[in-house]
C-alpha cells in the first residue's frame, strides 16, 4: 500500500498549494502544516497487539497474534473490520485502518479508522474454537472497544456469526451499558441491520450505474467539451450496450452482478465471472440469478464442471480462472482479492472501466499505467463504502432502538452515496487527475479542516 501513502503525500500537497484553504492558517507556515498533515495522517494512533491464548478441542494451548490498529478518531470514533486470516499483520491492519479513516471522511462518516486482524486460517478450527477466539478477542482488547470509542464490523473471514458472538461478550463484560451498537455487521435478529448484507455490493454498482447513467448522461455536453481523457472513455460507453466481467462472486461479486444484471438503466450483458475455482463465459449475457440460487445451495461456489451447469440450467463455457482479467469486455468489476491487476498482465487489460469492488486490488504500478492509458477507475475508497454506510446506520439503529425497513436502508444508503459521488465527479471531470485522487483530496481537505479546527496543528 505504498501507492496509498503517495497519493496521501500528493493529495495535502495540492491542498495547501491553494492559498484559499484554510486561509488563516496562523501558527505555521504551509510548508510547516503540510509535514505536521503528513506526519498526523501516515501513523496510527494506536496499535494494540496481543497473543491469544486459546485452549484448542484437542487439548493444546496456542497463542494466536491478534491486533487492533486505531488510526484516527478526527471524526468520531474508530470504526473497520476484523480480518481472520493467516497473513494479517500488523502493517497490512495499520493500511486498512488508514484507508478506512480516508473513506469514512470521503462519505461523510461520522467515524475515524481502525481495523483489526487475528493471525489465523478460520477453515482450521472448530466453531467452538472460534467462538473461543472471538470473546477472547473482546477480552483482550476491550478496554479500548465500545460505541463511542471503536466499533469492529466483518471482514474477510469473518461475517455475521463472529460479530453475533463478540456482541454477546462485549455485553457480558459491560452489564447495564450500551452493547447493541458495539459491533457492526450482526445478524439481524440480533440487532443488525436489514440490508447490511447486499449493501457493499449494491453500492459497488450503484457507483458504476450512477456515474454512466446519470452523471455522464445529464451532463453530456459539457464532459464532451472537456480536454479530460476519462471523460471521453465515460461518453464512449454510455449509450452502448455494455459487456461486463466480474471476478469474484462471493459476498461482494454476486451482489454486484446480479445488480448489472437486473439493472433497467443500462443494457448491460454480465458476460463473464469468476471465482476461486473457474471463469465462467456466455458472450450472450450469463443467467446471474440462477448462478446465484447454485452458489446459495454449494457452499458459494460457481458451477465448476458440465454436469453441475446442467444442474445449474444455465449456459456457459468454463475457462480458466485468471483469464477474465484480460477477457475483451467494456467494464471490469473486481470482487476478489488485493493486487489482481498488476505489473504482469497490465498491458493485457482490455476493460475501458474498472471498478474497485475490493480493497486494493490494483498495485501501484499498474494504476499509474492504467490511468496513463485513459482508463476510467472508480476506486475502492469511492466503490465499496456500501458495507461501512450501513454499518453507520445499523449503529444509529441500536443507539435508538428503532429499525429501519429494508427499503429505507437502501433509499438511505444510495442517497448518502449520490451526495458524495456529486460532491466528486464535477471535480473529477473538471480537472486532470485521476479520480482515486480526487477522492482523496476530499478526504484530505476534510481531515485537515477538522484537525485545524481542533488544535491539532499548534
Ligand atoms: P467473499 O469471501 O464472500 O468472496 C470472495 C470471492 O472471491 C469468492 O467467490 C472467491 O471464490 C473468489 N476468489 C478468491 N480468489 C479468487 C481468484 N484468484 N480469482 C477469482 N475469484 C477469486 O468476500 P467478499 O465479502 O465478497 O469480499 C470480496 C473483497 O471485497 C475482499 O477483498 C474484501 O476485503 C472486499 N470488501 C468487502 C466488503 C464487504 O462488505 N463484503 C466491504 C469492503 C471490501
Amino acid at each position: 500500500m505504498q501507492r496509498q501513502q503517495s497519493i496521501i503525500e500528493e493529495s495535502l500537497k495540492a491542498v495547501m498549494e491553494d492559498e484559499e484553504f484554510l486561509p488563516d492558517l496562523k501558527a505555521q507556515t504551509r510548508d510547516q502544516a503540510y509535514k505536521s498533515l503528513v506526519a498526523l495522517l501516515s501513523t496510527p494512533n494506536h496499535i494494540h497487539k496481543s497473543f491469544l491464548r486459546v485452549a484448542l478441542e484437542n487439548g493444546t494451548i496456542v497463542r494466536i497474534p491478534a491486533f487492533r490498529v486505531q488510526h484516527s478518531d478526527t471524526v468520531g470514533p474508530y470504526k473497520g473490520g476484523i480480518r481472520f486470516h493467516h497473513s494479517v499483520n500488523d502493517e497490512e491492519v495499520a493500511n486498512l485502518a488508514k484507508l478506512m479513516t480516508l473513506k469514512n471522511a470521503l462519505h461523510e462518516l461520522p467515524f475515524g479508522g481502525g481495523k483489526g486482524g487475528v493471525v489465523i486460517n478460520p477453515k482450521e478450527y472448530t466453531v467452538k474454537e472460534l467462538n473461543l477466539i472471538c470473546k477472547k478477542y473482546v477480552q483482550y482488547f476491550n478496554d479500548i472497544l465500545g460505541p463511542d470509542k471503536d466499533i469492529p464490523a466483518p471482514d474477510v473471514g469473518t461475517g455475521e456469526r463472529e460479530m453475533d458472538w463478540m456482541m454477546g461478550e462485549f455485553k457480558n463484560i459491560h452489564p447495564g451499558e450500551p452493547y447493541r451498537n458495539s459491533f457492526t455487521g450482526k445478524s439481524v435478529v440480533n440487532g443488525g441491520s436489514l440490508g447490511r448484507r447486499e449493501a457493499t455490493g449494491k453500492g459497488v454498482y450503484f457507483t458504476f450505474r450512477y456515474m454512466m447513467h446519470n452523471f455522464v448522461k445529464e451532463n453530456k455536453k459539457w464532459l464532451g467539451d472537456t480536454e479530460n481523457i476519462f471523460a471521453h472513455a465515460a461518453l464512449d460507453h454510455v449509450e452502448k450496450k455494455s459487456k461486463i466481467a466480474v471476478q469474484g462472486f462471493g459476498n461482494l461479486g454476486s451482489v454486484a452482478a446480479l445488480e448489472a444484471y437486473q439493472c433497467n438503466y443500462l443494457q448491460n450483458k454480465v458476460v463473464a465471472v469468476s471465482d476461486a475455482n473457474v471463469m465462467l463465459y456466455n458472450e450472450d449475457g450469463l443467467d446471474i440469478p440462477a448462478l446465484v440460487k447454485f452458489t446459495e445451495d454449494h457452499d458459494g461456489e460457481l458451477p465448476k464442471n458440465e454436469e453441475e451447469l446442467v444442474e445449474c440450467e444455465s449456459k456457459a463455457e468454463i475457462k480458466n480462472r485468471d483469464d477474465l482479467l484480460e477477457m475483451d469486455v467494456d467494464v471490469l468489476i473486481l470482487a476478489a482479492l488485493e493486487d489482481q491487476i498488476h505489473e504482469d498482465n497490465m498491458e493485457n487489460i482490455k476493460a475501458k472501466i474498472i471498478v474497485e469492488g475490493a480493497n486494493g486490488p490494483i498495485t501501484e504500478k499498474a494504476d499509474s499505467y492504467l490511468a496513463d492509458k485513459g482508463i476510467l477507475i472508480i476506486p475502492d475508497i469511492l466503490a465499496n463504502a456500501g458495507g461501512v454506510i450501513v454499518s453507520y446506520y445499523e449503529w444509529v439503529q441500536g443507539r435508538e432502538a428503532q429499525f429501519l425497513t429494508e427499503e429505507e436502508v437502501f433509499k438511505r444508503l444510495y442517497d448518502k452515496m449520490k451526495v458524495t459521488m456529486d460532491t466528486i465527479l464535477p471535480q473529477f471531470f473538471g480537472d486532470p487527475f485521476p479520480l482515486r485522487q480526487n477522492c482523496y483530496i476530499h478526504s484530505v481537505m476534510k481531515l485537515s479542516t477538522i484537525m485545524y479546527r481542533q488544535g491539532k496543528l499548534y
